[in-house]
């Protein structure tokens, strides 16, 4: 918790008073999940009133945040490798007589707070991911010293975070996500996020109600929404009655402009049978899933405290199918658990096999301190993992290039994004969350068209134009 003293006091007031004369600038630099990529815009927005202009250009910020990523132990040293990066920045720049401020926020700030003022010297500020609406509050304390706010106040963020301008959102394109849900109880025994987002906790219906409808007002036509368990959402809506994923997506679905709604990422065990008939009854509900299993084999999963086996998820996957028998799904897989055998990893590749899944994302196992995974004997050698990985990749490579293929001849509505990447295209996504790209005119960025599928390549599909839907 912080305390300010006389001299941070007087250095807020001096500040405050500057803030109304200069803008100054901000990058921000996000790694790991789209949570992640959702926070940085709101601490962009929350800075806004502050003075604080996005630019991408970390020589020319005032302000550099890293927004980090805590989940593999990679993704954690990546920061550290970049700090020293920005801490060569900042010198340059007070050579030339700049300022630079930096901040580490995210979850490799809560998870090791003072520590990062330890390694790296030249940070200023170290902010948890449930403090960013006292950003600019820190930043001022941050004026007289380094300060680390790691706690987990009791206030909810979401209610001190400023909504963005209309010209702001447009900028940012016609996709948006929209986090609904925070934190997990679940504690799978590889995985930090319980340590490092706290316990799980939905928005209420009438905040994503608002947040939602400003971002279509300014022209955003599709949105994910967001949470670490997203379908155990459970917010209260107007009447005080606990509201499901399901519900939430049919009131969302009432919101004039808005075409298409999707979700991530889902637990097996929270896959209620609303939300699965959802997928059948909303038109707006996207024909996507992304629905982690982790490992093929039941002991593995057993010993992850996934709490489902591989008789649940396939009998899962046929109850969705039966209502939507066109979803893609999609999974995470963990290779080299601990003590996963050989024959147990097998198990994954059959499951892979016998699901048939449009996409997948696949991780070496990665010891993370303070999960009980870190505590268990017989880690699998890195050799292993990395020989198991390719292994997992082909296979997946395969199904990727069925599902792509399989898509060609048919003609699905786009709903298009942003230029192609080539001049006179246009690039899009299809309900399946295929990457298309087509020959068009750029008005149609922002709206859906029909489009023949006509060919492929390794991460999208190539198309032409049937017919203008809206
Ligand atoms: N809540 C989601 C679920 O239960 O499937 C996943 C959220 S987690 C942020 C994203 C993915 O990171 C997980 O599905 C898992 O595959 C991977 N992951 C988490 N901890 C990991 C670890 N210690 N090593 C390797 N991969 C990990
Ligand atoms: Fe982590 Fe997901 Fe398990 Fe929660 S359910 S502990 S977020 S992997």
């Amino acid at each position: 918790m912080n305390t300010m003293t006389t001299d941070q006091t007087a250095a807020a007031a001096a500040d405050r008073s500057e803030t109304e004369t200069r803008r100054r600038k901000l990058f921000v630099k996000s790694y790991g999940c789209q949570m992640n990529v959702y926070d940085a815009t709101r601490m962009a927005d929350v800075l806004a009133p502050e003075g604080y202009d996005e630019t991408s250009e970390i020589a020319e910020a005032d302000l550099v945040i890293l927004n980090t990523c805590h989940i593999r132990e990679r993704a954690s040293e990546k920061v550290f490798s970049e700090l020293g990066k920005v801490r060569e920045i900042k010198m340059e720049r007070a050579a030339a007589g700049l300022a630079t401020t930096i901040a580490v926020a995210g979850c490799v700030a809560q998870a090791e707070g003072k520590e990062i003022l330890r390694r790296q010297k030249a940070v200023d500020l170290v902010i948890g991911p449930q403090s960013y609406h006292r950003l600019p509050e820190m930043l001022r304390l941050a004026k007289s010293g380094p300060v680390v706010e790691t706690d987990f106040p009791v206030e909810d963020k979401f209610d001190h975070l400023a909504s963005p301008a209309r010209e702001k959102v447009a900028s940012r394109g016609v996709t948006a996500f929209l986090t609904i849900q925070e934190g997990c109880d679940k504690f799978c025994t590889f995985c930090v996020v319980p340590y490092t987002r706290g316990a799980e906790m939905s928005r209420p219906v009438v905040k994503i109600v608002e947040e939602a409808t400003h971002l279509v007002q300014a022209g955003v036509r599709e949105i994910t929404l967001l949470g670490q368990n997203v379908n155990a959402f459970h917010g209260l809506d107007e009447a005080g009655a606990i509201c499901s994923l399901a519900g939430l997506v049919a009131r969302l679905s009432h919101i004039p402009g808005l075409l298409r709604i999707r979700y991530m990422t889902s637990h097996p065990n929270d896959m209620a049978d609303d939300l699965i008939l959802a997928h059948r009854t909303l038109p707006a509900l996207m024909p996507f899933l992304h629905l982690p299993v982790q490992s093929g084999s039941d002991r593995v999963l057993q010993a992850m405290n996934r709490k489902h086996c591989t008789r649940d998820y396939v009998e899962l996957v046929a109850r969705i199918r039966a209502q939507r028998p066109d979803i893609a799904l999609s999974s995470d897989f963990i290779v080299g658990f601990p003590g996963e055998t050989e024959a147990e990893f097998q198990d994954t590749l059959d499951l892979i096999t016998q699901v048939g899944f449009a996409s997948t994302y696949f991780f070496k196992y990665s010891m993370r301190p303070g999960t009980p995974g870190a505590e268990m004997d017989d880690q699998v050698p890195e050799d292993i993992k990395s020989e198991r990985l390719a292994r997992l990749q082909k296979l997946t490579d395969v199904q990727r290039h069925a599902s792509h293929a399989a898509a060609v001849g048919q003609v699905m509505p786009v709903l298009f994004e942003k230029k192609g990447r080539h001049p006179g295209q246009i690039a899009g996504k299809t309900p399946y969350l295929q990457a298309v790209q087509v020959d068009g005119p750029a008005h149609l960025i922002g709206s859906e068209a029909m489009v023949e599928i006509t060919g492929t390549s390794t991460n999208s599909l190539f198309g032409r134009l049937a017919e203008r839907v809206s």
